[in-house]
C-alpha cells in the first residue's frame, strides 16, 4: 500500500501542471489554447474524476499547425541526415531521463498498469534511437544501369505528415510513427486520442527541449470528427499515419480522397492463438494469457481468440481460467496490478455488452464476465468457453481483457477458423511440428505471425495487417518507404540517337 500511495503522490505531482494549466496544443514551438478557447476534460479511469482540461482544437488550429509544419519542412528536410540523427538521439536521451514522469502520467491517463507502462518511455526512446540511426542513409537509393542509361534512385521526405493515434498505449505508439517521420526529414502534426492526450504534450516538450527545431513537431488536441477530420482534409498534409479502429480508417480514406494523400493504416484485430496438442502447453498457456490480459487487453495484437485442439481443450481452458482468476485487478500505479481500469466508461459499456451477448448466444463464462467494484472502469479478466465461430465474441474486436476459446478438430479446421474473420493483424501458432508450422504460416491470413512465442517485437521487422486490419507496413526500412518519395534520375551512358521529328 505504501508503494501505491507513494506512486499516487508522485503521479499527482507530475500532473499538477496539467491540472493548473490544462493540456494545451503545441504549435510552432508555443504552448497555446484552442483558437475557440474551448476545452474538454480528460478523466481518470480509476475514479472518473477529471484529470485536466484539454484544448479542443478545430480547423483553424489545424491550419496553423500545418502551416508551421510546412515552414519547418523547408529547413528540416534539407538538414543532413547525420545532423537529424544527432538531434533525435538527444530526444531519446531526454525521454529516458523523464521515463518515470511519462510512465506515471500514462498510467493515470489510460488506466494501464505500471508494470507494463514503466517500459513505455524506454520503448519510445528505443524507437527514436533506432530510426535516428537510419537517418544518415535514408536518402540513399540504387544505381540501375543498362547499355544506354544510368538510372539513379534516391529518396526525399514526402512533406508534412498527419499522425493520428489511439488511446491504448499512446506514448509508445506515437513515437513509433513520429520518430521515423522525423528521421526521414518530414515534419509532423500529431492529433492524439481525446481519451488520453497527456503524454503527447510531454513528448513535444521533451523533443524541443532536446533541440528539435520549432514547427517540426506540432500537436493539436481535439475530437476526431473535428480536429482529426480537418487534419486529414488539409491540402498541406501529404501523408496520414493512422492507428485506430477499422471504421475510422474507412472514414479517413474518404475524407482525404479529394486531396490524394498517402495512407498508412494500423487498424483493429481479432487475433487467433492456435494451440495444437503437440505444443509445449505450459508456454502456450502463459503466452496466450500474457497476450490478452496484459495492457488491459486493449492491445491491437492481443490474442483474443483461443483456438485449441479438442483433445487438449478442457485442460488448456481450465489452466487459462485459473490464471485469469489469479490476476490482480487494481489501481494502475499499484506495482502488483496486472489489469487496471479500462480507458473510459464508454469503452467499459462496450466491453460489458459482450458479456450479455455471450450469454445470449450460448457461450459459457468460465471466469470473469463482470465489473469489479462500483467506482472506475474495472472489469474482471474473462474467458468464454464453448464458443462458436459465428458468435459476436468470436468475430468482433472487444479490446478488453476478454478471451474467447473455441475447439478445433484438425489442422484444416484450425486454419479455417483462424482466417474466418474480417481481420488479419497477427496470429500466434503453437506446435512442435515444423512441417505443420510451415504449412499453416503459408496459409494464415495475418500480416504478422509468431510461432511458439508471444508478440516479441524486433524493430527492423515489418509491422502491419491484412484485410480490415490495415494497409501498409512500418518498422525498419518500411517506415522510410512510407515517409519518403522515391525519385529516379536517368543519365545517358553514350550519345544515343535522339528521335528527331519534323
Ligand atoms: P479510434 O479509431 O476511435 O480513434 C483513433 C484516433 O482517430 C483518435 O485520435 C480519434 O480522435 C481519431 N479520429 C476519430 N474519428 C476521426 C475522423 N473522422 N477523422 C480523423 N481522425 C479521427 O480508435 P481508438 O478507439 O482510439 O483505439 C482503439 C482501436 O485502435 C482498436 O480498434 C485497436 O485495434 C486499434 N489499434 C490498432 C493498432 C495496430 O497497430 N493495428 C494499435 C493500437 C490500436
Amino acid at each position: 500500500m505504501s508503494d501505491l500511495n507513494d506512486n499516487i503522490a508522485r503521479a499527482q505531482a507530475y500532473m499538477q501542471r496539467f491540472r493548473e494549466q490544462g493540456v494545451l496544443n503545441h504549435i510552432n514551438g508555443e504552448s497555446v489554447p484552442a483558437d475557440s478557447g474551448k476545452t474538454f476534460e480528460t478523466l481518470s479511469p480509476v475514479d472518473l474524476t477529471p484529470l485536466a482540461n484539454v484544448a479542443k482544437g478545430g480547423a483553424s488550429d489545424v491550419d496553423r499547425a500545418v502551416k508551421a509544419a510546412q515552414e519547418a519542412f523547408k529547413t528540416w528536410s534539407k538538414m543532413p541526415g547525420k545532423q537529424r540523427r544527432e538531434i533525435l538521439i538527444k530526444v531519446a536521451e531526454a525521454i529516458e531521463a523523464r521515463a518515470e514522469e511519462i510512465a506515471f502520467t500514462e498510467c493515470m491517463d489510460t488506466g494501464q498498469a505500471l508494470r507494463f507502462m514503466s517500459k513505455a518511455a524506454i520503448r519510445g526512446a528505443a524507437n527514436f534511437r533506432f530510426f535516428a540511426d537510419k537517418a544518415p542513409d535514408a536518402e540513399d537509393g540504387l544505381a540501375l544501369r543498362n547499355e544506354n542509361q544510368m538510372n539513379v534512385t534516391s529518396k526525399r521526405p514526402i512533406g508534412p505528415i498527419a499522425v493520428i493515434t489511439p488511446w491504448n498505449t499512446p506514448f509508445m505508439l506515437s513515437t513509433w510513427k513520429i520518430a521515423p517521420a522525423l528521421a526521414s526529414g518530414c515534419t509532423v502534426v500529431h492529433k492524439p486520442a481525446e481519451f488520453s492526450p497527456m503524454t503527447a504534450k510531454l513528448l513535444v516538450e521533451i523533443a524541443e527541449e532536446a533541440g528539435l527545431p520549432k514547427g517540426v513537431l506540432n500537436l493539436v488536441n481535439g475530437m476526431g470528427e473535428d480536429a482529426g477530420k480537418a487534419l486529414t482534409e488539409h491540402p498541406g498534409i501529404k501523408a496520414i499515419a493512422f492507428v485506430g479502429e477499422s471504421r475510422t480508417g474507412q472514414m479517413i480514406m474518404a475524407q482525404a480522397a479529394p486531396t490524394l494523400k498517402r495512407f498508412h493504416f494500423e487498424l483493429g484485430g481479432k487475433n487467433p492463438v492456435i494451440i495444437f496438442d503437440d505444443a509445449d502447453i505450459d508456454r502456450a498457456v502463459d503466452a496466450a494469457c500474457f497476450m490478452i490480459y496484459s495492457l488491459n487487453g486493449e492491445r491491437c495484437t492481443s490474442s483474443s481468440r483461443l483456438l485449441v485442439q479438442d483433445s487438449i481443450y478442457d485442460e488448456v481452458t481450465r489452466r487459462v481460467a485459473d490464471i485469469a482468476n489469479n490476476i490482480q485487478v487494481g489501481h494502475p500505479l499499484d506495482p502488483s496490478t496486472v489489469v487496471g481500469p479500462l480507458i473510459h466508461p464508454e469503452h467499459e459499456t462496450k466491453v460489458l455488452s459482450y458479456f450479455e451477448k455471450a450469454r445470449e448466444q450460448g457461450a459459457t463464462i468460465a471466469t470473469g464476465g463482470e465489473k469489479v467494484g462500483s467506482e472506475g472502469c474495472f472489469v474482471r479478466p474473462t474467458l468464454f468457453t464453448q464458443a462458436k465461430q459465428d458468435m459476436a465474441v468470436a468475430q468482433e474486436e472487444i479490446f478488453g481483457p476478454v478471451l474467447t476459446a473455441i475447439a478445433f478438430k484438425d489442422e484444416a479446421e484450425a486454419l479455417h477458423m483462424a482466417n474466418d474473420t474480417e481481420y488479419g493483424l497477427a496470429a500466434y501458432l503453437w506446435t512442435n511440428d515444423l512441417n505443420r508450422a510451415m504449412r499453416m504460416t503459408d496459409e494464415l491470413e495475418a500480416g504478422m505471425m509468431w510461432v511458439n512465442s508471444e508478440n516479441v517485437r524486433h524493430l527492423p521487422a515489418p509491422f502491419g495487417g491484412v484485410k480490415s486490419s490495415g494497409i501498409g507496413r512500418d518498422g525498419g526500412d518500411w517506415s522510410f518507404d512510407f515517409y519518403m518519395e522515391t525519385v529516379n534520375v536517368s543519365f545517358p551512358r553514350k550519345m544515343h540517337q535522339v528521335p528527331a521529328l519534323g
